[in-house]
């Protein structure tokens, strides 16, 4: 039951072959017993979970219908959960119950799924390998010494696993597609404005954005469709009608103008990975796509402007967390300076200290302009850069990440080496352009990604390539030993 995809579920649900709640205890059961050794969720929701599924069972039972209706999934931990914690990976909001469902809670509750739990992820949501969790690093099922990427990496981690078909996650610089791509899943992070933020804790706030993780384009189509739309609570949200994805993953093809940016093969990529990203141009061109090669010529600068931009935001949205409203307080405060900074002392990591310290840095006045000003100037080049390609093609495609899944602290001592590892997500996020990452291949028996990127609000358009490429391929159906 647990090698189900989304969509296999939805025709088994339609048929009678199983109930909701069948699989759901079939489910939570394997979480019980393979979890501990990924560490993949921070709380499990069982109780919550079985009474969606019977009611899911009951709404089938009176005639209606719905792909996700009684499908399982799981939810990154920094969306609110009402009564439930909701801890963002961090010791600060260990205490935390939200009061309200995040939009995309409840809109995917009222679509029906059952919530088996909430997933682990970097602290706030800062990070590439889910290794800054205050619950603990999260392993990589396809190879327990290694890291599922971040932040994302417990949503990951879970559908890698087949302890559920997808999950969740947020994406601000790649955390949707880099752990997709760690753990040979399919990872999509939409336009900006496509998912509501409401009820999504924010890490920066102009760059996060939340989608779906799945086995397949298929799934990724069947959750989006669930998530996004518009919404008056996000002053961000778009209001934009959402089209039928899966009626958009049958299209062909023919004709379709495929950009390779010749930047994406510098010195910094593994050749093995260039090697597998040059056998699914290979593929997508016997589909009928035609290759051309493009450039971004402002992508160097693109990891400095996101590490100045992020941390910034990040140190204003994180000042919330003093001790007195939400979540950690210290012990016997002395006096309120004493109770705000032992607070945030004690209930911040240390990547998430950084990066306030990095972002308070770079706003403080003499020095807004030379950093946060020259960062948004980047980021416009960035996004210029984006829109002369989509003037000559409908897609853009590369590497997801320059290596693969690295070993569990290779990175640890070295902050500035793992931001590096961003450099092919972050772009789509300063642009604010959707994104998706699919399977392409293995090195050292480690999953690699291969990236899609198209003009806002074609999501349907990266879920059609993607489906059809997995049509012809068959590496999103690998499983990892064990699992
Ligand atoms: N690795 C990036 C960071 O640490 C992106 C994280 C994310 O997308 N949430 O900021």
């Amino acid at each position: 039951m647990h090698h189900m995809t989304l969509a296999e579920i939805a025709r088994g649900l339609a048929d009678k072959k199983f109930s909701s709640e069948e699989l759901t205890r079939t489910l939570l059961a394997r979480i019980a017993q393979l979890d501990p050794q990924i560490n993949s969720f921070i709380s499990l929701t069982e109780d919550l979970a079985l009474a969606q599924a019977k009611a899911a069972d009951a709404r089938r039972a009176n005639g209606e219908s719905g792909a996700l209706l009684g499908a399982p999934i799981a939810h990154k931990d920094l969306f609110c959960t009402q009564g439930i914690r909701t801890s963002c990976g961090s010791k600060m909001l260990d205490n935390f119950k939200a009061p309200y469902d995040a939009t995309v809670v409840s809109k995917l509750a009222a679509a029906g799924t059952v919530t088996l739990g909430k997933t682990n992820m970097d602290e706030f949501a800062m990070g590439s390998a889910n290794e800054s969790s205050w619950y603990g690093a999260v392993k990589n099922p396809w190879n327990l010494e290694h890291v599922p990427g971040g932040s994302s990496g417990g949503s990951a981690a879970a559908v890698a696993a087949r302890l559920l078909p997808a999950a969740t996650a947020t994406d601000t610089g790649g955390s949707i597609r880099q752990p997709a791509a760690f753990t040979n899943l399919t990872g999509l992070k939409p336009t900006y404005g496509r998912v509501s933020r409401w009820g999504m804790i924010a890490y920066a706030s102009s760059l996060d954005q939340g989608g779906p993780l799945a086995r397949t384009a298929e799934d990724c189509a069947l959750l989006l469709q669930g998530m996004a739309g518009f919404d008056p609570n996000d002053s961000t949200s778009i209001d934009e009608p959402v089209p039928d994805y899966s009626a958009s993953l049958n299209g062909s093809l023919q004709g379709l103008r495929i950009g390779v940016p010749k930047e994406y093969f510098s010195a910094g990529l593994d050749p093995r990975i260039a090697d597998l990203i040059h056998t699914s141009i290979k593929e997508l061109e016997k589909l009928g796509a035609v290759i051309k090669e493009i450039s971004l010529p402002n992508m160097q600068h693109a990891i400095p402007a996101y590490y100045v931009i992020a941390p910034a935001e990040a140190s204003s949205n994180l000042s919330r967390f003093d001790g007195v409203r939400f979540g950690y307080r210290c012990e016997n405060p002395k006096d309120l300076e004493d109770l705000y900074t032992r607070s945030r002392g004690e209930g911040f990591g240390s990547e998430v200290q950084r990066r306030i310290m990095v972002g308070a840095y770079a706003l403080s006045a003499g020095y807004y302009d030379a950093y946060y000003l020259k960062a948004q100037k980047i980021r416009r080049l960035v996004k210029n850069d984006f829109m002369n390609a989509f003037n000559e093609v409908d897609v853009i495609l590369g590497p997801t990440t320059p290596n693969p899944a690295w070993k569990l602290g290779a990175k640890n001592s070295d902050p500035v080496a793992a931001y590096l590892e961003d450099v092919y997500t972050i772009t789509a996020n300063l642009a604010g352009l959707p994104g998706l990452s699919m399977p392409a291949g293995f090195v050292d028996g480690l999953p690699v990604g291969v990236q899609l990127l198209a003009p806002y609000f074609q999501e349907g358009r990266l879920l059609n390539v993607a489906h059809q490429y997995q049509l012809h391929t068959d590496w999103h159906t690998r499983t990892p030993t064990g699992f």
